[in-house]
C-alpha cells in the first residue's frame, strides 16, 4: 500500500511534506497510511496571501455574494462526497459517522448560505439592532454596525470531525468576508486535505480565501495581529497553552475556544421504566456513547437517574450496549468503529482506569471483546465501557476526566435540585440533556443548569420523532459552553458570523447613518419622484424615496360599516360611554385595522405593475387614537431593499400615519415583493 503525502496549500501552491513530517496510521489496521508536515512552510507568505489577496476580494463582495458562493460550494461538495466517505473509513468512522461528519458539514455550510441570503443584507455593512434615539428631536442618532475584520482566521481543529470541524468554522468566516487558514489535527488531516482540494478545484473560491496547513503551524500564531482570529477546537490543555501565549494576550487577539466537556444526560423523575421517555433515554445514551466510538465533544459522559431508577437504567443500558457490534467500519455488520489511533486508545484506557478508581465497571471489558474484520486485529478498537458510581457528590475524577471514547458513568440523584448540582459539577459543559415530560422539572433544570451550559436539550414522547439528538450541534443554535468547555461560542446562525466581524457604534445625523448603513433612517433626506413608487421597478426605487398621500377623514358611518363588515364590534368602537371609561380612549374610536385599511387605500396604485405582493407588516404600533371627525394621511418611504431571486426582491417601506394636527397615529414597516421589471 502506498503511503500518502498529505500536502499543505500555502500562498497558492500545494506543498509536499518534508523530512520533519509525522506518520499517520490507519485506525482500523494500525498500518502506516500517510505523512504530513513541513517545517519549512512559509507562514509569513501564507498570512500575507490571506490578508492582501483573499481578504480584499472577499470584502468587495456583499453578504449575498458570499452566501451564493457558499451555496455553490455545498452543491459541489455534495456531488463529490463519495470520495470523502471512501477515504474517511481509515479514521475508524462508520458510514453513519460519515453522515455526521461529511453530510453534517455540508449541511451546516448550506444553512449559513441560506441564512446569509435571508438574514443579512445584500450589502457590505451588517446592522446590529435598531437605531437608537440619542437626541430629543432625532437629529443625532446611534446605530451599531458590523464590518469584516481585515485579517485572517486561523482555524485549529480536533481530529474527530475532519470535515464538519472545518466547514462549521469556514462557513461563517467566509460569510463574514474573512479568509481562512485551516489547520486540521494531523491524525485525520488526509480527509480534510481531500475536502480542501475538492473546494479549491471547483474554482468557486477566490484566491487567498482558503489555505491549509497539514502538520504543524510553525510560528504562525506569533505573527497574528488584532485583526486576526484564532478559532480553536481541541483539548483544554492545548487551548490553555495556545491562548495564554504572551503574543496572543498582548495583542488582544480573538481566541474562540471549543474544548472538552463532561456532558451529562438526566433521566427526569417522571421518566420511570415502562414510559416512552425511559426507552428514549436508553436509546439516546447508547447512541451518544457509540457514535464515532464516543469521540464526540458532545458525547454523554455522565448519566444521572433518580436513585430508584438506577438499577433499571444500568440493566437497560447493558442490554442495549451489548448489541453494539465493533470492528472494521467498512463491514455492514459493524455498529461502532475504531478510535482514531493506538495513542488515542491508550489514552482512553488510562482515563477509563482513572474513572474506575471512583466507580465500578458494569459493562465493557477492553481485554475481552469481539472485533469484526480479518485485518482489524491491530486497530484501535475498544468496547463501550459503562461505570456506576453510587456516591457522585464525593467523586472528583468522574466530573473532571474526559475519556474521549465510548465511556460513561451512571450516577444517582435524590431530587431535581440535587440533579442540577451534580450536572453543574462538570464546571461548564457544551450540552446537557433532560428527558422529561414534566414542564416544572424542565424549568427547574433550565434555571439551575442554564448558566453552566451552552445548550440544554429537552426531549420526550411529544418531540422524540423529530428531535435532532443530544449530540448534534446545529448551525442554527449556538455550540460552545462556559468554563471547562472553553468559554467559546460557535454557530448559532448569524451570531457565529460575528466572531469574524468588528461591532462599531456609529453616531451621527440621520443622513450620515443612512449613508453608512444603506437603510433609510427616519429624519434622513426624502427623495421625491414624479411617478408613484408602485409603478417603479425594484431597481428604479431609491432608498429614501417618499410618497405622501392626500388625507381622508373618518366618520362614524365608516366605523360602523367596518364593525359590521368585519364583525369587530369591540365596545371602544361602538359605545362612547364605555370607551370613555377606558384609560386609553377619549371616547368612541376607529379600529386600528380600519386605519391600516384606509392607509392602503390611500397609498396603493391599483394598476398591474412591479409590486407583486404585500408579504407582511413589521413593528406595527398605534400611537394615538383616531375619533370620528379626524383625518389621516400617509407617508411611505423606501427603507431597505433586498434581492430575493432572479425575478424580484423585497422592499421594506417605512410607513407613518398622521392626523390633521400632524400627530403620529400609527407607524410600521410594510413589506412588498417587487419585480425587477416595471410590468
Ligand atoms: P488536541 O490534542 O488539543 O489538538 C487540537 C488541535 O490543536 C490539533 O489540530 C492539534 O494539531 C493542534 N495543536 C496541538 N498543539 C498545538 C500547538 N502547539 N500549536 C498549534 N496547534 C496545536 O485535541 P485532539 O486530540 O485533536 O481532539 C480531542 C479533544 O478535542 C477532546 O478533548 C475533545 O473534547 C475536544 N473537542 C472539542 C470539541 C468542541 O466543539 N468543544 C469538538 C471536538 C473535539 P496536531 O494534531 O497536529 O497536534
Amino acid at each position: 500500500m502506498t503511503v500518502q503525502d498529505v500536502q499543505s496549500f500555502a500562498a497558492g501552491q500545494w506543498i509536499a511534506p518534508d523530512s520533519s513530517a509525522r506518520d499517520i496510521h490507519s485506525a482500523i489496521t494500525g498500518k502506516l497510511i500517510a505523512r504530513a508536515g513541513n517545517s519549512a512552510l512559509d507562514v509569513d507568505a501564507m498570512l500575507d496571501f490571506a490578508r492582501n489577496v483573499g481578504g480584499p476580494t472577499l470584502r468587495a463582495m456583499t453578504f449575498h455574494d458570499r452566501a451564493k458562493m457558499l451555496k455553490a460550494l455545498t452543491m459541489h461538495l455534495g456531488q463529490n462526497k463519495q470520495q470523502l466517505y471512501d477515504l474517511s473509513f481509515a479514521t475508524g468512522a462508520t458510514q453513519k459517522d460519515h453522515l455526521i461528519d461529511i453530510d453534517g458539514g455540508v449541511g451546516t455550510m448550506f444553512v449559513f448560505a441560506s441564512k446569509g441570503r435571508r438574514e443579512m443584507p445584500d450589502a457590505h455593512v451588517y446592522l446590529d439592532g435598531d437605531v437608537e434615539q440619542l437626541s430629543r428631536s432625532g437629529s443625532f442618532l446611534g446605530q451599531h454596525i458590523c464590518t469584516p475584520l481585515q485579517g485572517v482566521a486561523v482555524h485549529i481543529n480536533a481530529f474527530n470531525f475532519p470535515v464538519w470541524g472545518m466547514l462549521e468554522k469556514l462557513a461563517p468566516t467566509l460569510l463574514a468576508g474573512v479568509p481562512a487558514i485551516v489547520k486540521p489535527a494531523t491524525s485525520t488531516c488526509y480527509v480534510t486535505e481531500l475536502c480542501v482540494r475538492i473546494m479549491l478545484d471547483s474554482g468557486i473560491l477566490p484566491d487567498g480565501a482558503l489555505q491549509l496547513v497539514s502538520g504543524g503551524l510553525g510560528d504562525m500564531l506569533d505573527n497574528l495581529t488584532a485583526q486576526d482570529v484564532v478559532g480553536f477546537t481541541g483539548s483544554a490543555q492545548t487551548a490553555l497553552a495556545l491562548r495564554s501565549a504572551p503574543h496572543i494576550l498582548e495583542n488582544s487577539i480573538r481566541f474562540v475556544a471549543e474544548q472538552d466537556s463532561l456532558n451529562a444526560s438526566v433521566l427526569g423523575p417522571d421518566a420511570v421504566a415502562g414510559t416512552p421517555e425511559f426507552d428514549l433515554f436508553i436509546k439516546e445514551v447508547t447512541r451518544e456513547m457509540t457514535t464515532k466510538a464516543g469521540q464526540k465533544c458532545t458525547a454523554i459522559r455522565r448519566i444521572f437517574a433518580r436513585r430508584g431508577s438506577v438499577p433499571d437504567v444500568i440493566e437497560a443500558l447493558k442490554a442495549s450496549l451489548g448489541k453494539t457490534t465493533i470492528g472494521d467500519p467498512r463491514d455492514e455488520k459493524t455498529r461502532m468503529g475504531a478510535l482514531v489511533s493506538s495513542g488515542q486508545k491508550q489514552d482512553v484506557l488510562e482515563k477509563a482506569a482513572m474513572i474506575g478508581q471512583e466507580a465500578e465497571r458494569v459493562f465493557g471489558n477492553p481485554d475481552d471483546f469481539e472485533v469484526i474484520g480479518d485485518d482489524a486485529q491491530n486497530g484501535a478498537f475498544v468496547p463501550p465501557m459503562l461505570f456506576h458510581c453510587d456516591a457522585p457528590d464525593s467523586a472528583e475524577r468522574i466530573h473532571d476526566v474526559e475519556a474521549f471514547g465510548p465511556v460513561s458513568t451512571v450516577m444517582p440523584y435524590e431530587d431535581v435540585d440535587h440533579a442540577v448540582k451534580l450536572v453543574n459539577l462538570g464546571q461548564g459543559s457544551l450540552v446537557a440533556s433532560v428527558i422529561t415530560r414534566d414542564g416544572d422539572v424542565a424549568r427547574q433544570m433550565a434555571l439551575g443548569a442554564g448558566a453552566f451550559h451552552g445548550r440544554l436539550y429537552f426531549n420526550n414522547r411529544d418531540s422524540m420523532k423529530e428531535s435532532t439528538g443530544h449530540g448534534s450541534p446545529l448551525p442554527h443554535m449556538v455550540h460552545g459552553g462556559p468554563g471547562r468547555a472553553g468559554g467559546g461560542e460557535e454557530l448559532g446562525g448569524v451570531r457565529g458570523v460575528m466572531h469574524y466581524m468588528q461591532r462599531t457604534a456609529i453616531q451621527g445625523s440621520p443622513n450620515i447613518l443612512s449613508a453608512i448603513g444603506g437603510k433609510w433612517v427616519p429624519g434622513a433626506q426624502e427623495i421625491n419622484h414624479d411617478d408613484h413608487p408602485f409603478t417603479r421597478s425594484f431597481h428604479q426605487l431609491n432608498i429614501g424615496e417618499t410618497f405622501k398621500t392626500k388625507s381622508r377623514s373618518i366618520s362614524v358611518a365608516d366605523i360602523e360599516k367596518f364593525a359590521e363588515f368585519t364583525g369587530d364590534t369591540f365596545y371602544a368602537h361602538m359605545d362612547d360611554a364605555a370607551a370613555k371609561r377606558n384609560p386609553f380612549f377619549p371616547g368612541r374610536v376607529a379600529h386600528g385595522y380600519l386605519l391600516l385599511s384606509f392607509a392602503a387605500g390611500l397609498f396603493v396604485q391599483p394598476d398591474e405593475g412591479p409590486v407583486l405582493a404585500n408579504t407582511g407588516l413589521d413593528n406595527l404600533r398605534f400611537m394615538k387614537p383616531v375619533e370620528a371627525g379626524d383625518a389621516i394621511k400617509v407617508r411611505l418611504s423606501v427603507k431597505h431593499k433586498t434581492p430575493r431571486n432572479e425575478e424580484y426582491g423585497e422592499v421594506r417601506w417605512h410607513v407613518t400615519l398622521t392626523n390633521q394636527d400632524d400627530e403620529l397615529v400609527a407607524e410600521y414597516d410594510l413589506l412588498t415583493m417587487n419585480s425587477y421589471k416595471t410590468r
